[in-house]
């Protein structure tokens, strides 16, 4: 026997060796092997195994296998494989994306002592009180407690908890054990409660239809297009709930686990302890160890954020991918630069699942593959329990600002007085600004300088905390000058509106106000945005100021305000999906008031009331937008009607990131007629980081390339070929297929 083996190395290919008869019972598919490799050992993955080979070259022999049980199957190297194939990343970087490194060092996971009491006599118990009063205190915080604590809890009460713990082993009054440690989730779901669901008409339509589905045991997709609050994470639990009965897994992926800590919450309640969490804020540590659980079969469902799309669940029943248009389900960097959303729908075919794409306000794409009939669709149009849709505002501020004479403002009249008015009623307001800092722009009045970061091409954000610069882009920082740079003179001018600011004027406005602000810079701690909206669901604050971060998800009773200081932040960057995703920014921000009893209202602040995104926005007539939207990416070929690819250059040295962009360029080969090639030219942001960024853009109409084989084909001829991509001159070459930002 022979068996295929891959390393974790950038490389395209596998290697074969022989089985040794000893481990033809030990070695399958998924298994972790030791082999040699050049003049070392090494540990690679077998993924496939075979009778014969045609291999000429010598072929060594595995020397041992690692792994007990496999840590993926079959289908899951299929996927890993497409991955690999369609995003031009060779499967050794694929395996370093999708399976936790740690596994392949020797890992031992993360144990604990815990320690449990015993039965001693009151005889016994006397004695030790007499001879050996530490092990004494000890037994007797033990039999207090019933049932087994770690022992390193002990060290509350005494010093050294292990001679003590060994002692009364040895005594036989104590039993003590290893086990793994639990990750701890506490810090990452909110209000963790079952709760009493009758499904209404409209809810159980749309369950038929999906279990009826399952069923089935085909792939089929849909996309589920349900109004915020319709009960979308409702049906995805009930849904959870037919798999595991039916003996099949679920992986439920949300944009960003610790920013949707009520959902996470939500499913623990229901499945407790055959749920694991997936997320970005475990340890490697906790990564392995979770990984091998869900191997061993310990979990039925996986809630997680983009990477869970590769937890080694067997027999997939049901993949949800709820908030599917949110761009965080793209890798941006490293490579496979994968969209999670795609992979979900692979996975889906290769496992005969359910695959369920969800949202309030869908992807440009997705929306397009339901008109045009690639993809099932399912709307939930009426908000549970009769809430109605908020009542939307629009007030123009460049009017606003003429008739009040006052420029400095960032609140109109009208929103300052809804929210006077719902602090007098004791109800809640959530205000979005997006964008931290207290001004993006510090600018010089007399020479109009611009403070920018030494290595991006990004204005510097003034912090009020601790009165610095900030670049939002690479993290640089500078005490802010007093003068300015280039003419020396001192009147510096603070421009745009950053949530500090607004927070700065609320607070003189309403000093009564209990405010909260959450921004990049006040959940920087681990648990710090699980913290504030616990509090603010208990009511400890009137006011929720925050970026985008509390756009999604919340579902708040008590919230009846929702207020847009400035829609218009992100609808000018060159990128064709700016206005895409300020419409959906501002129809989800919208959708978090009133969603109890109590009917809401929204006011969108704007400088641009006659954009058409703007417009619709603010009629919630998502429709319209997103025929306008279709419409002008039809007429420029953009995605959804062609398929995309990019080419980013970037190095220190512009001359050079020029230069080679201009010769890979010229060498493109066997380039097909339909094929648009754009540039290169420099990135909209052209220099970040300290390295300045060139690209190419690739668009093939879908008209003429049904499947995307065309481009993919010839990406393939001209980009799989390590010396093309190789980094000369100090540039590097990379690929982004099917990108999200042209920035
Ligand atoms: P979405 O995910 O579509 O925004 P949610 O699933 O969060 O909506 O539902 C909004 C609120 O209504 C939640 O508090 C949810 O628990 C509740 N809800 C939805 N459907 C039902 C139902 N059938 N029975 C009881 N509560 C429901
Ligand atoms: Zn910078």
């Amino acid at each position: 026997m022979f068996a295929d083996i891959s390393f974790p190395i950038s490389s395209y290919k596998v290697f074969v060796y022989r089985i040794p008869e000893k481990l033809e019972h030990t070695v399958e598919v998924g298994v972790r092997v030791r082999v040699p490799f050049g003049k070392r050992t090494d540990q690679g993955v077998v993924v496939s195994l075979f009778k014969k080979t045609k291999f000429k070259g010598k072929i060594l022999s595995i020397k041992s296998v690692v792994d007990e049980t496999p840590i993926f199957d079959a289908t899951l190297w299929k996927l890993l494989n497409w991955v690999s194939d369609y995003y031009l990343t060779p499967i050794g970087q694929v395996m370093s994306t999708a399976v936790p490194k740690q596994l392949n060092l020797s890992y031992k996971p993360m144990q604990q002592l815990m320690v449990h009491a015993g039965t001693i006599s009151q005889t016994d118990l006397d004695n030790l009180s007499e001879n050996a009063p530490v092990q004494f205190k000890v037994m007797r915080f033990l039999l207090e407690r019933d049932g087994t604590i770690p022992v390193a809890h002990l060290n509350r009460i005494v010093t050294n908890v292990s001679s003590i713990c060994n002692a009364l082993e040895k005594k036989g009054y104590v039993s003590i054990q290893k086990v793994p440690r639990i990750p701890d989730l506490s810090s990452l779901s909110l209000f963790p409660r079952p709760k009493e669901v009758k499904f209404t008409k409209e809810q159980q339509g749309v369950i038929t239809r999906l279990s009826d589905s399952m069923d089935a045991k085909r792939f089929q997709s849909f996309l589920l297009h349900g109004v915020t609050g319709s009960g979308k994470t409702e049906i995805y639990l009930q849904l959870a709930k037919m798999a595991e009965s039916k003996g099949r897994a679920s992986i439920i992926l949300l944009p960003e686990i610790s920013l949707t800590p009520q959902i996470a919450g939500r499913f623990q309640a229901e499945f407790g302890d055959r749920i694991a969490i997936w997320h970005s804020q475990m340890s490697p540590a906790e990564r392995a160890w979770t990984w091998r659980q869900i191997c061993s079969g310990a979990y039925s469902v996986v809630v997680g954020a983009r990477s869970a799309i590769f937890s080694p669940l067997k027999n997939v029943g049901l993949i949800i991918v709820d908030e599917e248009q949110e761009s965080s389900y793209k890798q941006e960097s490293p490579a496979p630069r994968y969209h999670a959303r795609n992979v979900a729908l692979m996975r889906g075919k290769l496992s005969g699942a359910l695959t369920v794409l969800s949202s309030a306000t869908p992807s440009m794409e997705s929306y397009y593959n339901q008109v045009v009939g690639k993809i099932y669709y399912l709307r939930l149009k009426r908000r549970f329990g009769g809430a109605k849709y908020p009542q939307v505002h629009m007030v123009d501020m460049i009017e606003e600002r003429k008739k009040t004479e006052d420029y400095k403002t960032p609140f109109s009249r009208l929103l300052k007085d809804k929210i006077e008015d719902r602090l007098k009623k004791g109800e809640q307001v959530i205000l979005l600004q997006n964008r931290r800092g207290f001004s993006p722009i510090v600018s010089c009045r007399d020479c109009g300088y611009v403070e920018m970061c030494r290595n991006c091409q990004i204005s510097l954000t003034y912090h009020k905390v601790g009165n610095i610069l900030r670049c939002h882009y690479c993290n640089f920082e500078k005490p802010t000058s007093i003068s300015c740079r280039e003419c020396q003179g001192s009147r510096l001018m603070l421009g745009g509106i950053g949530t500090q600011k607004v927070e700065e004027a609320l607070v003189e406005y309403f000093p009564q106000m209990r405010l909260v602000r959450m921004d990049w810079d006040t959940t920087r701690k681990k648990g710090a945005y699980v913290h504030i909206l616990r509090d603010f669901g208990d009511g400890v604050y009137d006011v929720l100021l925050g970026t985008q971060m509390i756009a999604k998800g919340l579902d708040f009773d008590n919230v009846t305000l929702v207020g847009i200081i400035n829609a218009d932040t992100g609808l000018f960057l060159p990128d064709f999906r700016a206005g895409e995703r300020t419409f959906q920014l501002i129809y989800q921000v919208a959708g978090r008031s009133g969603r109890g009893e109590k009917p809401g209202e929204v006011v969108i602040q704007t400088n641009n009331s006659d954009s058409p995104v703007i417009k619709t926005a603010a009629r919630l007539d998502l429709k319209k937008y997103y025929n306008i939207c279709l419409s002008e990416r039809r007429e420029l070929d953009y995605a959804p009607f062609s398929w995309m690819a990019r080419v980013e250059f970037s190095g220190k040295d512009k001359g050079n990131v020029r230069q080679v962009a201009n010769e890979f360029t010229k060498s493109l080969q066997k380039k097909p007629k339909s094929l648009q090639v754009l540039g290169p030219a420099p990135c909209p942001f052209e220099k970040i980081r300290g390295n300045y960024r060139f690209q190419i853009i690739f668009k093939s109409p879908k008209e003429k390339d049904r499947n995307g084989t065309t481009l993919h084909n010839f990406l393939k001829k001209n980009l799989l070929n390590s010396s093309r991509m190789k980094r000369r001159k100090g540039v590097n070459l990379h690929v982004d297929v099917d990108p999200i930002s042209l920035l």
